[in-house]
């Protein structure tokens, strides 16, 4: 058996333009879907699975540790860096799905077989609309509540908001009482039984994060995510060590080393690896093998799409420390047109059953993914009350 073609589809999806990649072989019929979703880098990521295809014409698509090995170490140029590693992602998640459908085993019954009957999932507040999500009036505490009502109204037991605003290096207490503001409101919307999360988008610096986290520490979030820059490994052991809530991070993590550093550091509770960034699931593997030494939970980033979910639900299926999964369904209202899904979500409580069918169970619509094609992202600026530049 031999890869004939590695192909990139991608589908503009209003925040993010999902690549979908697609690796063919000279068996009839017989193909993997993978995605390497990255935003605001579409081209660059186009580029990059073209120069690594150079690589894998010809190979046998079902030796996937030993390809993932070529496209990591060779060209020289190591494959950690976030556009060949995401490429290298897309590519590994098409060499497992048809390993999957090659054994007519799904992805989770090649890794060990299902460590558990369900998987947890939470929302994004909005459901993953970008105007609810990322450009809400975020002093409106009165509207955090109420998406947080709709949260549960819509069956979910966990959800997230970005409920801390951006700040300079330092500021005083004027963010910090908003945060809190709107952390309150959801909390008194939605009661102690309901999960909530704050992403601080890795905005703050390690002094804003702490100062944030202690504020919001007498809420009970359930997992408080990049409170300051993920390269500030010892800014996030500092908080981490100070808080009671768990820090989370590791989203834009692309190197096993990278992922050791931060748990020997004890820089977070909660692991939040992404399957399309880190090198795939060949990759996650190995940082769920590490987080385990650790005691460290796994609940992958997952705002992209629909081969990411899948791919993010057979690594939980398949992994003990994993405790809950990111999932988006308001992004775009075509999302289920774009894809046939093998495991089941239920409506209450929004918990998935295991996908039985081979590999990651998934079949990408090429025909409703060509009605949304490439379109630019919406260029995301951000800058601080003075003109100088910050994170968004
Ligand atoms: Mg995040």
């Amino acid at each position: 058996m031999k890869i004939t073609a590695i192909e990139t589809h991608v589908c503009h999806a209003r925040m993010r333009n999902w690549v979908f990649v697609k690796v063919v072989t000279d068996q009839p019929g017989l193909h993997g879907w993978g995605e390497a979703t990255l935003e605001w880098h579409t081209r660059s990521i186009v580029g990059a699975v073209e120069d690594i295809a150079t690589l894998l014409i010809g190979e046998d698509p079902t030796r996937v540790e030993y390809l993932w090995q070529m496209m990591f170490r060779q060209h020289f140029w190591h494959g950690s860096g976030i556009v060949r590693g995401t490429a290298i992602s897309g590519i590994d998640l098409a060499l497992w799905d048809i390993l999957g459908k090659v054994a007519g085993l799904p992805v989770h019954r090649l890794m060990g077989g299902p460590v558990r009957d369900t998987i947890r999932t939470y929302c994004h507040l909005g459901g993953g609309r970008l105007e609810d999500f990322y450009q809400g009036k975020r002093e409106d505490a009165r509207r955090f509540g109420e998406l947080a009502q709709k949260a549960v109204e819509d069956g979910f037991t966990a959800f997230k908001s970005m409920a801390v605003p951006e700040t300079m290096p330092l500021e005083g207490l004027r963010p910090v009482k908003y945060a809190e503001a709107n952390v309150r409101a959801m909390r008194e919307a939605v009661g102690d039984d309901i999960d909530i999360m704050v992403d601080c988008h890795a905005r703050p610096s390690p002094a804003m994060g702490l100062r944030f986290g202690k504020a919001l520490d007498p809420y009970g979030l359930y997992f408080f995510e990049e409170p300051c820059w993920p390269e500030s490994v010892a800014g996030l052991a500092m908080i981490n060590q100070a808080l009671t809530t768990p820090v989370a991070t590791g989203e834009r993590l692309t190197a096993l080393e990278q992922f050791r550093d931060l748990f020997e550091q004890r820089g977070c509770e909660v692991c939040q690896l992404d399957i399309t960034h880190c090198g795939g699931l060949t990759s996650a593997n190995r940082v769920a093998a590490l987080a385990e030494a650790h005691r460290i939970s796994l609940a992958p980033h997952n705002p992209q799409g629909p081969v990411s979910t899948a791919a993010s639900l057979e690594f939980g299926f398949a992994q003990p420390s994993y405790i809950i999964c990111e999932a988006v369904h308001l992004d775009v209202p075509w999302r289920q047109d774009v894809v046939d899904e093998g495991f089941v979500v239920e409506p209450e409580g929004r918990i998935v059953r295991p996908n039985q069918r081979p590999g990651l169970g998934i079949e990408i619509n090429e025909a409703e993914v060509a009605k949304h094609p490439f379109e630019q992202e919406i260029v995301e600026r951000t800058f601080y009350a003075d003109g100088s530049v910050g994170d968004w």
